[in-house]
């Protein structure tokens, strides 16, 4: 599969916002206003778990190098990742939303 197939829309399974994809070159994994993900990776980006669960931002956390980051947990099956924070984008992630976490 390639990046640009990838980097998809989708509508949030929690809030039910339209969400575009990024315009920065990465891809969308998790709503922009609520920081709800879904459970369709195995390793992030690859769309390779059938789980389709909704995962919700559980904590914030700092990598060296790679900048903050958002940890997940699927509600479904428990599974936990993490993704970068989406900046530099249309719909970037709501700012007040990842403070509260
Ligand atoms: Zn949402
Ligand atoms: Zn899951």
């Amino acid at each position: 599969m390639s990046r640009r197939d990838e980097n998809t829309g989708f509508d949030c399974l929690h809030c039910g916002a339209r969400i575009r994809p990024v315009s920065n070159g990465g891809y969308r994994n998790h709503c922009p206003f609520c920081l709800c993900s879904r459970h369709v990776d195995d390793r992030p980006g690859d769309r390779a778990a059938d789980c389709g669960g909704v995962m919700d931002p559980i904590r914030l956390r700092d990598k060296p190098g790679k900048g903050l980051q958002i940890e997940f947990r699927c509600r479904v099956c428990g599974t936990v990742s993490v993704n970068r924070i989406a900046r530099d984008t249309v719909q970037p992630d709501d700012l007040l939303a990842i403070l509260r976490l």
